[in-house]
């Protein structure tokens, strides 16, 4: 078994040939992961060749391609200027500014060296972190891309956190450098950003001598403190076009610090390495989101998060495509804005998550029909489970493969995901498909370790050595990694913390987080089969279920559900019908004990359930951190409806 990826490393015309099915190709990446992967690394550039491509000495640390010197600005950008100087790299269009940007390789290029020689002025170098908190804007890119230039750690805070939020993970990453803008907006409002860094930069222990600020020129007034702040077209105009070096980095050494989103507690920081993320991203835009050079990708997220960092920038970019980054609600100003980008630009994939996709679904399908997508070949899912009426409704829509794709910030690239760029096997809604390439997973029972058969519940795990992409370690704190990850069986191995069942076809299936179980009477139900079986009630947009305690039963299912607008008048009468719902599909030990009929859900900044604030608050207990939530005004409404009863 070959993937024949051999032949040239400097030319990203080279796409490889894998030869195979996804099951040969799978168990060669597993049982031969130096074979495998040594082939796979010659996708990227490398200054100075891997000398050993995994050293797996000290478990569970291992490090992918040890002695092999790269960029990942180097291969998302200067590498393609032989072969696609003129071709579109990045299109930033925003319906907040109104404005449509666009760079091709050749801009992205003069864009990243000027950021970097102001980077260099700031007295910016190799190791040092800084701290990115933007909107989605093409300068977030370019700072990115910059730091990575030099060989600065990047740390990206989504640019809708608050202060304390931001103040924490300045902390945490100890930055020489802070970069931000003047303002975002969010449905046409102007959210000043200033205002929130001064104030996060006063609690923070360890601010950074320097802010970097980008202005829209959004119209706000903002005090630069002399001394400290500095605005970038003023130092870049004063810098000039400089040509910055490319600092070769060790394949091991970290390139950026991102946090997880906070749904079960505290945010994790995770430490991406260089080179095996680098060939992660080169390998998953072929094989997973079959996106070639010059073919176009659009993202929906923001570069604040995971999706954003691998598939709106490194992804794309290392791939020699062009992405499509978006600033704006997908229902602004119509909820046609996304289909009429992927017209413009002729999208071949599409990455979204089901969240969005249930927010265009209260509204009119025509808004989707309208445009031509011809060239759409897939829409990828990720982040949440996706409920099959969701996915139904968008496949009948498009009449495309709806793909939905399972991963974590920890992982940085798709865990279990169908492989079109391979072996397209028919989407089975409701499961994300398969193991991906490098990734041996295994469900297992919780209690004995064991592997468990076809149709039963198990904890999701991957058995060490995790793949290139996957995170290092978390940020200066090697325990938290262990303990967080590592210790949760006799076994050594990666707890994703999860639920997931498999069928007779080996399609994994995503229950819910292994905090998400409750015990009715000794049955074990994952919350996330209630939610579906309240989800497939056509009143209902979307569900979230809790299990609260119970004198008789130990625990019983309460449900929060909203409801599409059309059925909003009659909230007694779809309460009822949801416990009718769930009771002839799962059975009366699954009857919800009570359903609250509520306009929103509670959600984190990444469009996460906040389950634990659910829970918390049907138990009158303290909601606990909500600093990622991204909606208090859900939380109060869900107070009111537990103070009413249901
Ligand atoms: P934290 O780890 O801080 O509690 P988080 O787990 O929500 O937050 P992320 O890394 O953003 O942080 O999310 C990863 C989680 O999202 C997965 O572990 C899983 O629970 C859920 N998830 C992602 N994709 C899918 C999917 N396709 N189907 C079901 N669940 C998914
Ligand atoms: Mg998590």
């Amino acid at each position: 078994m070959q993937c024949n990826n051999a032949a040239s490393l400097s030319s990203s015309q080279q796409t490889p040939v894998f030869n195979g099915s996804y099951e040969q190709l799978h168990r060669y990446s597993i049982e031969q992961p130096e074979a495998f992967w040594e082939e796979q690394s010659r996708l990227i550039h490398w200054e100075t060749p891997p000398q050993q491509i995994l050293d797996y000495s000290n478990p569970p640390f291992r490090r992918w391609f040890v002695g092999g010197r790269t960029n990942l600005c180097y291969n998302a950008v200067d590498r393609h200027l032989a072969d696609r100087a003129e071709q579109l790299a990045l299109v930033v269009a925003s319906t907040e500014t109104d404005t449509t940007r666009e760079f091709t390789y050749r801009q992205l290029h003069r864009e990243v060296n000027d950021f970097a020689a102001v980077l260099r002025r700031l007295g910016v170098g190799h190791g040092d972190r800084v701290v990115v908190y933007m909107p989605n804007m093409a300068e977030a890119v370019f700072a990115m891309l910059a730091c990575a230039r030099i060989g600065a750690v990047h740390s990206v805070v989504f640019g809708g956190f608050a202060a304390h939020n931001l103040a924490v993970r300045i902390d945490d990453a100890q930055p020489k450098l802070l970069i931000t803008a003047d303002a975002g907006m969010r449905g046409g409002k102007v959210i000043p950003y200033k205002p929130l860094v001064d104030s996060a930069l006063a609690a923070a222990q360890t601010p950074p001598p320097h802010v970097l600020v980008v202005s829209r020129g959004l119209d706000v007034d903002i005090a630069l403190q002399p001394g400290r702040d500095v605005d970038y077209a003023t130092l870049r105009a004063e810098v000039g076009q400089v040509d910055v070096p490319v600092q070769w980095l060790e394949s091991n050494e970290p390139s950026y610090l991102l946090y997880t989103s906070g749904t079960t507690g505290k945010p994790k920081g995770v430490q991406r390495d260089v080179g095996g993320y680098a060939v992660a991203m080169a390998l998953s835009m072929l094989t997973v989101f079959d996106v070639k050079p010059g073919q176009v990708m659009f993202s929906t997220s923001d570069v604040g998060w995971a999706v954003g960092h691998s598939y709106n920038v490194y992804g794309p970019l290392i791939g020699g495509a062009t992405s499509l980054l978006y600033e704006g609600l997908p229902t602004r100003p119509d909820a046609g804005v996304w289909w009429q980008l992927c017209e413009k630009y002729a999208v071949r994939t599409l990455f979204s998550s089901p969240t969005a996709i249930r927010v265009l679904k209260k509204h009119d399908p025509e808004f989707i029909r309208k445009y031509d997508l011809s060239a759409l070949q897939y829409l990828f899912l990720a982040g949440e489970p996706l409920d099959e009426p969701t996915a139904l409704w968008i496949n009948e829509l498009l009449g495309k493969p709806v793909i939905d794709n399972y991963w974590q910030t920890e992982t940085g690239w798709p865990a279990l995901t169908l492989l079109p760029g391979v072996d397209m096997k028919p989407t089975r809604f409701g499961s994300p498909g398969f193991a991906n390439l490098g990734y041996n997973t295994r469900i297992i029972d919780e209690n004995t370790g064991e592997e468990v058969g076809p149709g039963e519940k198990g904890v999701l795990v991957m058995v060490p050595p995790l793949p290139p992409g996957c995170l290092s370690t978390v940020w200066r704190n090697d325990e938290r990694f262990i303990a967080s990850y590592f210790s949760h069986f006799k076994e050594l191995l990666y707890s994703s913390l999860d639920w997931a069942i498999r069928d007779e076809d080996g399609y994994t299936f995503i229950l819910g987080r292994t905090d998400d179980v409750i015990n009715v009477a000794g049955h074990r139900l994952g919350t996330r089969e209630i939610e579906e079986s309240v989800s497939s009630n056509a009143a209902v947009v979307e569900a979230a279920v809790i299990g609260v305690p119970d004198e008789l039963k130990g625990q019983v299912p309460v449900v929060f559900a909203t409801l599409r607008d059309e059925h909003a008048g009659n909230r007694a009468g779809a309460a009822a019908d949801l416990r009718r719902t769930v009771e002839q599909s799962l059975g009366a030990v699954a009857r919800p004990a009570r359903v609250y009929i509520v306009d929103s859900l509670p959600k984190t900044r990444s469009g996460k359930l906040l389950r634990r604030s659910l829970q918390a608050l049907a138990q009158g207990n303290d909601p606990g951190d909500l600093s990622t939530l991204d909606n208090p005004a859900a939380l109060d409404e869900v107070r009111g409806a537990l103070d009413r009863g249901a």
